[in-house]
């Protein structure tokens, strides 16, 4: 499995580019207000896509939308050609915000709204329950500890069981976070965008006592969703835009 950083950044945020990634170069997870840039950055073209994950309905994770699926709609031609199946995965009420942003972003009756619903299959994420991507990717979400509702996201390779990889998508940390290290998946992409125990996000400090010591001795942790420039120090990495991991 591949997972390729495209940002690392929050909603506090010094200019970095926003945090979203890619799982095997075809799943891009998040759509932050500058996913056209980092996804050029990367080197990723709009075509490379096939499926869209969003984890919860804040900005820094969704507002970027209307401009990726207005630029794969002109892409289209206008929706007169043909292309593959596209997938959206989100929480409950995905349907209403695709609406209510596409149509603030352009207009309500922008045709680039139908064509959304007619070219994707937009699913409502159920926790615990397993997709299949394709016949070697499946993906599951859990819920985390943040407000809007916000889901991790778990991928694993078809035919096994365990996760490969993890991100725990925006969240403090608490026993569902715990059961996720548990699960043993060789690559943990954490929230790290606290700076005290307690807070809406993990803080460092939170990561080195609750998370590394459960850490499998095959894992590695990565921390993103920060700001400014952050130091790794022992198991605990930190990630960078157009980091590539494989796993
Ligand atoms: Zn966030
Ligand atoms: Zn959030």
């Amino acid at each position: 499995m591949e997972i390729r950083i495209l940002g690392t950044g929050g909603f506090s945020n010094d200019g970095s580019f926003y945090n979203c990634f890619m799982i095997d170069k075809h799943v891009l997870a998040e759509t932050p207000p500058d996913i056209l840039q980092s996804l050029k950055a990367s080197s990723i073209r709009l075509d490379d896509i096939d499926t869209i994950i969003i984890t919860h309905f804040h900005g820094d994770h969704c507002f970027g939308l209307p401009f990726l699926l207005f630029n794969m709609y002109i892409r289209q031609n206008g929706g007169r050609q043909d292309r593959r199946r596209l997938r959206l995965l989100a929480p409950p009420g995905i349907r209403e915000r695709i609406r209510t942003l596409l149509g603030l972003a352009i207009s309500p009756d922008h045709p680039y709204i139908e064509w959304t619903f007619l070219n994707f299959d937009i699913i409502e994420i159920e926790e615990g329950r397993r997709y299949e991507e394709r016949p070697d990717l499946w993906l599951e979400f859990c819920h985390s500890y943040h407000s809007p509702e916000t889901f991790s996201i778990l991928a694993g390779e078809g035919g096994k069981e365990s996760p490969i990889f993890i991100a725990t998508s925006d969240t403090r940390w608490g026993p569902a976070i715990d059961s996720l290290v548990h699960r043993g998946a060789k690559l943990l992409l954490c929230d790290s965008g606290g700076s005290k125990p307690g807070e809406v996000h993990m803080s460092p400090d939170e990561i080195r006592e609750h998370i590394v010591p459960s850490l499998a001795d095959t894992s590695r942790l990565i921390a993103t969703h920060f700001a400014g420039r952050r130091v790794s120090e022992g198991r605990l990495e930190y990630a960078q835009a157009g980091d590539l991991f494989l796993v």
